[in-house]
Parts: C-alpha cells; sequence; structure tokens
C-alpha cells in the first residue's frame, strides 16, 4: 500500500495553537497520518501549516532540504511536528535536522526513553531516563580544518552561555516533571577547559536546585553503566556529541527505537520528532510503528499548554500498549495480544481516549505547566586578561631539535620558546624518541618573567619566523584570565 498524506487540517478554533507540519519521507507520512488522528481524536487544538521538506526538496537542488517559503511558515509558528526524513547519500547535501536547530536556535534536545515492561520485551523494566543534550555547540559547531598533509582539526566549542543554559533548562526539566537526580557526564579529566567549564557550571547552577540529586560521571563509565543498569540514572545531562551517542545507547537498551519521541527546544522555537529515521525497509507497507511521533506529539502538546490533551493522549496510549495492541516492531507472543498495523494501532488508541493504564504507571499533566521558560543569559563582568605568550603550528617533516634550532632564532627579549609538541604530546625539550611525529606541531612561545608581549610584538615574531621559512599553518594566543591560565599544558609538561 502507498500512502499519500492528506490535507488535513484541524478544525481552527481562536484557541488553536499554529504548527508547522511536514510529513517526511518513508515511512514519515504513514506515522504522521495516524499521530495526527490520535492528536486530534484526543482533543488537541492545532492550527496546521503543512510544509515540504526532505528528498524530493534536495533533489530539487535545495541542499538543505528545506524551501524558503517552509522557513516562513517555521519563523511564523515557531513549532515544528516533524516526521523522519531521508537524507540523500552522497556529498552535498547539508543536515537538515541541524539547519533547523541551528536556524531556530532549538539548543536542548530532550529525549525520555522509559521501558514498558512486561508489555514490550526489555532487558531494563525499571529505566525511565530522560537525557538533556546540548544541541547547537561542542564539535557540532562544524568547524573543521585541514591544516597539514597529515593532520585534520575539528574546533570544540564549550560556551558558558551555551553551557547554563542547558544546564538550567535540565534541572527546570527535573523540576516540573518530579524528578528525583540530575547526572552530568563529561570528560573532564582530559579536555579541563572546555569539559570542565560544563562540569563547573553544573555544579554552580546544581546548588540552586537543593531538592535534586546531582552526580558527576566521566563519559566512558557513565555510558557504560546506562548501557548495564539504566534504573540508576533519571534525568542526564550532557554536551552535544556525548549526548547524541548516549541518547541512541539509552533508546536501544529501552526497547525499541520505534517508541522514543524527542524534542528540541529553543528561547524562539521548538520541534518535535520521533528518534527514529524514516525506516526506507518498510516504507508503504503501512507496518511502521507510530509510537514514536505520538509520543512526540505529547510532548508537543505539553510544551504548548494542551495539558489536558497531552495527558488524554498518553495514558490512551500507554492503555493501547498494555492491551498488547501492538505493531510488528514490539510484537511478541508473551506480551502482546494483537499485531497491528500503522493505522489500526492509531485506531486502538482511538478507541482508548478517556481510559487509563491499569499496570503501567498513568501519566499526569499539570495545566499550570507549560514550556519551560527560558531566561536570557546575563553576562558576568569579563575577568582580567592578560595576554602571556602564543602558541604556533608549524608544519614540519623534520626532528625537534632542528625545529627547536630554528623557532629559537626568531626569540625576542619578551617571549622565549618554550615547549613543543606533537599531538599534545611534549617532543622538545627533552622529548622521548619513541614518541611517533607527524607533521603538525604546537610551538609555545612564553613571555620572560614580568615581560608584556601585544599582538604587535608577536606579530614582528610571526614575521622573524616566516622569514626563517617555517611553515606556521595557525596561531592561538595565550591568555591568563584573572591570573589563571587560559590554556592547557603539553601532556608531559
Ligand atoms: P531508521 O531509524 O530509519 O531505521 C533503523 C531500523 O529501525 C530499520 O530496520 C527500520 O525498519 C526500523 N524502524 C525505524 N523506525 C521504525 C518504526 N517507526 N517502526 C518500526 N520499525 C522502525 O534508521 P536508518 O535506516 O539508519 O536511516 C534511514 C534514513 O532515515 C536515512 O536516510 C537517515 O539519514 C534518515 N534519518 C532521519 C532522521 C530524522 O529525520 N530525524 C533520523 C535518523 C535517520
Amino acid at each position: 500500500m502507498n500512502f499519500h498524506p492528506g490535507t488535513r487540517t484541524f478544525v481552527t478554533l481562536p484557541t488553536a495553537t499554529p504548527v508547522t507540519v511536514a510529513h517526511g519521507d518513508g515511512v514519515g507520512p504513514e506515522i504522521m497520518d495516524a499521530a495526527l488522528r490520535v492528536l486530534e481524536a484526543a482533543g488537541a487544538k492545532l492550527a496546521i501549516e503543512e510544509i515540504e521538506i526532505g528528498e524530493k526538496v534536495y533533489r530539487r537542488g535545495l541542499s538543505a532540504g528545506i524551501a524558503p517559503e517552509a522557513w516562513d511558515s517555521l519563523r511564523r509558528t515557531g513549532l515544528f511536528f516533524k516526521a523522519p526524513i531521508t537524507t540523500p547519500q552522497g556529498g552535498g547535501f547539508k543536515s537538515l535536522n541541524v539547519t533547523i536547530r541551528k536556524g531556530l536556535g532549538l539548543f536542548a534536545n530532550v529525549r525520555p526513553t522509559q521501558a514498558y515492561a512486561p508489555f514490550v520485551a526489555t532487558k531494563h523494566p525499571a529505566m525511565d531516563v530522560v537525557i538533556v543534550r546540548e544541541n547547537e555547540e561542542d564539535l557540532y559547531a562544524g568547524i573543521e580544518h585541514r591544516q597539514t598533509d597529515e593532520v585534520y582539526q575539528c574546533l570544540k566549542l564549550i560556551s558558558r552561555p551555551g553551557t547554563e543554559r542547558i544546564v538550567r533548562y535540565a534541572f527546570d526539566y527535573a523540576r516540573a516533571s518530579g524528578r528525583r537526580s540530575v547526572t552530568c557526564f563529561t570528560k573532564d579529566n582530559i579536555m579541563k577547559l572546555t569539559d570542565g567549564l560544563f562540569h563547573k557550571v553544573f555544579d554552580e547552577i546544581g546548588a540552586e536546585y537543593p531538592e535534586i540529586e546531582k552526580r558527576h560521571m566521566i563519559i566512558d563509565i557513565g555510558a557504560a553503566r546506562l548501557a548495564d543498569s539504566p534504573e540508576r540514572f533519571d534525568v542526564i545531562v550532557t554536551p552535544n556529541l556525548y549526548g547524541d551517542i548516549v541518547s541512541d545507547i539509552a533508546a536501544e537498551v529501552a526497547g525499541s527505537v520505534g517508541l522514543a519521541g524527542s524534542a528540541n527546544i529553543g528561547a524562539h522555537g521548538a520541534m518535535f520528532e520521533a528518534i527514529h529515521g524514516s525506516a526506507p525497509d518498510i516504507a508503504g507497507q503501512g507496518i511502521a510503528n507510530p509510537s514514536g511521533l505520538i509520543l512526540a506529539g505529547v510532548m508537543m502538546l505539553q510544551h504548548v499548554g494542551q495539558a489536558e490533551a497531552a495527558q488524554r493522549l498518553h495514558n490512551a496510549w500507554l492503555t493501547t500498549i498494555e492491551d498488547g495492541i501492538h505493531t510488528a516492531d514490539i510484537y511478541t507472543p508473551a506480551g502482546s495480544t494483537k499485531q497491528v498495523g500503522t493505522q489500526a494501532f492509531a485506531d486502538a488508541v482511538i478507541d482508548r481516549v478517556g481510559e487509563s493504564p491499569k499496570r503501567l504507571k498513568p501519566a499526569h499533566y499539570d495545566a499550570s505547566q507549560g514550556a519551560i521558560p527560558i531566561p536570557a543569559y546575563e553576562r558576568k563582568a569579563p575577568a582580567r586578561k592578560e595576554l602571556v605568550g602564543i602558541d604556533v603550528f608549524v608544519e614540519w617533516r623534520g626532528t625537534p631539535d632542528d625545529l627547536a634550532a630554528r623557532l629559537k632564532g626568531a626569540e625576542d627579549g619578551l617571549v622565549a620558546l618554550k615547549l613543543i609538541t606533537n599531538r599534545g604530546v611534549k617532543v622538545w625539550p627533552e622529548g622521548l624518541p619513541e614518541t611517533f611525529c607527524t607533521d603538525h606541531w604546537r610551538c609555545r612561545f612564553e613571555a620572560h618573567p614580568g615581560k608584556m608581549p601585544n599582538k604587535a610584538t608577536l606579530a614582528q615574531l610571526l614575521g622573524r619566523l616566516a622569514s626563517a621559512g617555517v611553515e606556521f599553518v595557525k596561531t592561538e594566543h595565550l591568555f591568563t584570565f584573572d591570573g589563571t591560565p587560559g590554556y592547557s599544558l603539553g601532556q608531559g609538561q
């Protein structure tokens, strides 16, 4: 069966919330139709504007998979209910999700993942975790450079405003949803400045939430524990890359990728979608599970203040799952009573509007809660910043000692060559001959005690290096902030 999206428009009441809807690719149109039918039956008041995104738009030559007029709708409504899309293979296509997240400033990705034992098979029946992932920064800023023949670089950017916003959102979310603990995952034992800032801000802001238990875990052990015993966790807050990985781990161990919805939240907009992709392998067969998108719809209703409809819909869905009416992806002879297709599942949910589950915990949404307020960032007084040196990154194929001899020739009375590292490991002075060296060297010049280099004297240093034939590919100024170094030491320094 091929499914064609209808032009469904809910009755537009004066109180209806304007929302932009995209039917997407693959199973997208099938599950979106099912989701809109159950939303309507639960009493959602939505004024829908439909847009086209995804494969067809990419094929028309729009590299981000979205047309300018679709942006007009998104900016008008500030609310996006989105079915999955297919990202075409090959170069030249930009990720639509990243484009929309950045375009609308959707800084928080919120993914609840829950086990529905004994009705859906899972190894972790008590799992009920919400991952709050920072969505805009970190290695996903997309600033990459090839610097030498052998070395490529991706900049990891963590900002105080971005971190304060996501950490506060996680605590506010935990408070609003009556959750008991927030765990922060970072790798600040290695990345002391970037992940160190995330951890520090977590401690600072966490102190404002005394009723919530706070924990920090290094991401590697945190991810391992999440996979092994997810029931230990409640809300998790983490930077972008770790969050991307651990939220998929969480969905997988909960039971089915077809069951989880997600919210992308910003100060000026929000997007709600299933976490899975367009599932081209089952598209058009009418067997996809619409639950991820339905639960994203529940999150959307709660976000726009339609708590009653959110609660009715969530409880009807839980009752359907509890009654064993299951799509093929979660069907088991032990936990299910009937295997149904996408639309029959939606019909079963609609039949149960007004009912509450008896064994699974019923959902409760408070009418006083809507979107979590996002306070404006209050910029702090700037720290006292002093320039104390420069890291010069150099392409070089010789030995560290030969490079050092060349660099030392460019020293002046203000700065001296302090160390050379290769991939972060000290190779001069007193490096180990065993250290493997690429063609990419970080050469650190530091100020002599009591001397104050400035940008002009450092530019002269670079001029002397250029004259000496040193192939520098990038520089980083070394600053202290209120006397604390704003740069890491070399390994072995
Ligand atoms: P996928 O999530 O589409 O599918 C993975 C597996 O899970 C498949 O076997 C699929 O049949 C199954 N599955 C997924 N959703 C299901 C559902 N609702 N019911 C039953 N089974 C379901 O991941 P993929 O195959 O890696 O990606 C397919 C396409 O989706 C790619 O083009 C990818 O770029 C895109 N994608 C889009 C989004 C998005 O729009 N948010 C997210 C992820 C992937």
